[in-house]
């Protein structure tokens, strides 16, 4: 209830720093960033990128390198509670290809139970809570996953293994279902969710063997459908979870990327912008917020803005050589803090 006010008076917003730690048997050297303290972090700049300093940024929670996945949940945790109180949520991972995202969203790629990420530890507290809730409410859960790539969406569940295109839904249907025709499954435990993340992720695998590692130059959204029946007064609610790991937010050198490379680039950059003008524009409260401008956004439409609530992760590599995209990941994050 408290959480619920704080979230009111910012907006909705919230925007979650996490720095990666130095991977391998790097030297464990003093990187370019500076953890602070619970919400800032300094960013130290050497003299190569202008007058040699710190830059300071504040978010609303900053987790270090140390901080584990247990602990990045549970500040996640109260936004779950709220998708079974009949709200939308969307949770982002932002950052650069290598910075985190899928690790805090998935985890890591040989899974532990401490190493698993927002997506199983959510899920899982979705259906704990609606045990707790039992005797009040009746809950159907369902689950879609999809992919957008090139600006188009995709439906990772299809079970015959091809990536179908989808149209998005053109007016926003009552039952918050924005792409109707792809498949969605009813679950009934975090074992069903899991069995339907693997199927989604090695559908993604497949379609990528033209290339390598598409899944950073694509947006994959796992979204978790929400009704509750109040079993005194017979009324129903209606909540959705968004997970949303997107794609890697580096700058491709126009003079070295040409033909399919570039294209997937300035889609990835338009719809990066496109998402970063609407939540801008939600947290300073403008009255037009630009959801046409992406597939992503109309995707989320109405689950950004209005009652929803927003959690965006931004990653930050720590090695000086990534200075200059940690720096231009900050700085959007800034924008929609
Ligand atoms: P992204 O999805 O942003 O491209 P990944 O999540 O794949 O990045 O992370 C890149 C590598 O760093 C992976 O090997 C991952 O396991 C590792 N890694 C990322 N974040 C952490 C962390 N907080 N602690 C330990 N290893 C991490
Ligand atoms: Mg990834």
């Amino acid at each position: 209830k408290l959480y619920n006010q704080v979230m009111d008076l910012k907006g909705n917003i919230r925007v979650y720093c996490r720095v990666r730690p130095f991977l391998g048997n790097q030297p464990n050297s003093f990187g370019c960033v500076d953890h602070i303290d619970e919400g800032n972090i300094a960013i130290i700049t050497p003299s190569k990128y202008g007058k040699e300093g710190r830059k300071l940024f504040s978010f609303n929670k900053v987790f270090g390198p140390a901080a584990t996945q247990a602990e990045v949940f549970s500040d996640t945790q109260p936004l779950i509670r709220s998708v079974l109180d009949g709200y939308n949520v969307c949770i982002f991972a932002y950052g650069q290809t290598g910075s985190g995202k899928t690790y805090t969203m998935t985890g890591p790629k040989e899974l532990t139970e401490e190493g698993l990420g927002v997506n199983y530890r959510a899920l899982s507290d979705l259906f704990h809570i609606s045990q707790e809730r039992r005797h009040t409410f009746s809950y159907t859960v369902s689950v879609q996953m999809l992919e957008i790539y090139n600006e188009q969406v995709r439906d990772l569940l299809a079970t015959d293994g091809s990536i179908k295109k989808y149209p998005l839904n053109a007016t926003f249907s009552q039952s918050g279902i924005n792409v109707p025709d792809a498949n969605i499954v009813p679950v009934s435990s975090p074992s069903d969710v899991i069995y339907l993340m693997n199927l989604g992720h090695k559908n993604r695998a497949v379609s990528s063997t033209a290339m390598n590692d598409r899944s950073s130059r694509s947006h994959s959204c796992l979204t978790v459908h929400v009704q509750g029946k109040d079993l005194t007064s017979g009324t129903t609610l209606r909540g959705c979870l968004h997970l949303v790991d997107l794609a890697g937010s580096e700058r491709v050198d126009k003079s070295e990327v040409t033909g399919d490379r570039l294209k997937e680039a300035q889609h990835i950059n338009k719809s990066l912008a496109a998402l970063g003008d609407v939540i801008a524009s939600l947290s300073s409260k403008n009255s037009h917020v630009p959801y046409r401008n992406s597939k992503l956004t109309q995707l989320l439409q109405d689950s950004l803005g209005g009652q929803a609530k927003t959690l965006m992760f931004v990653h930050i590599s720590p090695e000086p050589d990534a200075l200059g995209e940690t720096l231009s990941t900050l700085k959007f994050a800034e924008r929609v803090a």
